[in-house]
């Protein structure tokens, strides 16, 4: 792999900093964490201009990176605190990985694609970002790892998954797009193992992101 992040770079990641600042984005700890991120290794190199552009674009299997103002806002949602454990459903890129673990998390990820998992274990590791990768079907998480403190999912779910939210430890959040058609970005923080408390992004929503779905039983 031939991973260069040169100035012309890191230019474009700091515009692309304030750009996310300039829309609302206010969590230093995950601006500063983004800041770190080369997003360009996570696209294949023919959309390496477009990398810090607010975009989502395709990673291969029909998947699609996570805009970059989403990352921001699922990751100033969880309030990521420095050994948190966090599940990630749907690792795709690895970009959002690799944020997660600038904010300080320990993080356990699970892709359904094999090729998308293959892909971002080699990339990570290059990257010595450390974080367990797991190929499976995110809607059983990780019953041998749980509970976590944070669980975030990157694909549009029609409604809560029972299981994760079983695998969330008390006091707990969970910060999930819901929805069929359309989703709209839901925090959820567990109260007690049966209760949560639910808040809903409206102006999120406006803005009209699109989530690929979050798919059942793919092996
Ligand atoms: N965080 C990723 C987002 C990728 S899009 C990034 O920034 O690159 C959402 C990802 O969720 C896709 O890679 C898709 O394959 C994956 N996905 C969808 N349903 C899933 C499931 N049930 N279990 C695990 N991953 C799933």
């Amino acid at each position: 792999m031939n991973l260069i992040d040169n100035a012309k770079h890191q230019g474009k990641r700091k515009k692309l900093i304030l750009a996310l600042r300039s829309m609302g984005i206010e969590s230093e700890q995950v601006l500063q964490a983004m800041l770190k991120v080369p997003r360009h290794y996570f696209l294949d190199s023919s959309f390496e201009d477009f990398a810090y552009q607010n975009k989502a674009f395709p990673i291969g299997t029909e998947q699609t990176i996570s805009h970059p103002y989403t990352v921001a806002f699922q990751s100033e949602v969880l309030n990521i605190n420095k050994g948190d454990k966090v599940l990630e459903i749907g690792t795709g890129s690895g970009y959002q990985t690799a944020v997660l673990f600038h904010l300080g998390a320990q993080v356990y990820s699970i892709e359904r694609q094999h090729i998308l998992y293959n892909k971002s274990k080699r990339l990570l590791a290059e990257m010595r970002v450390k974080c367990y990768l797991h190929y499976g079907d995110g809607y059983n998480g990780l019953p041998d790892k749980a509970p976590f403190n944070k669980i975030i999912v990157t694909a549009g779910a029609p409604s809560i998954p029972e299981v994760l939210f079983n695998q969330l430890s008390v006091g707990g959040s969970m910060i999930i797009p819901l929805g069929e058609k359309e989703q709209i970005m839901t925090l959820l923080i567990k109260t007690t193992e049966k209760t949560y408390k639910k808040f809903e992004f409206d102006n999120y929503n406006e803005r009209h992101f699109q989530f690929v779905p979050m798919l059942k039983n793919k092996r």
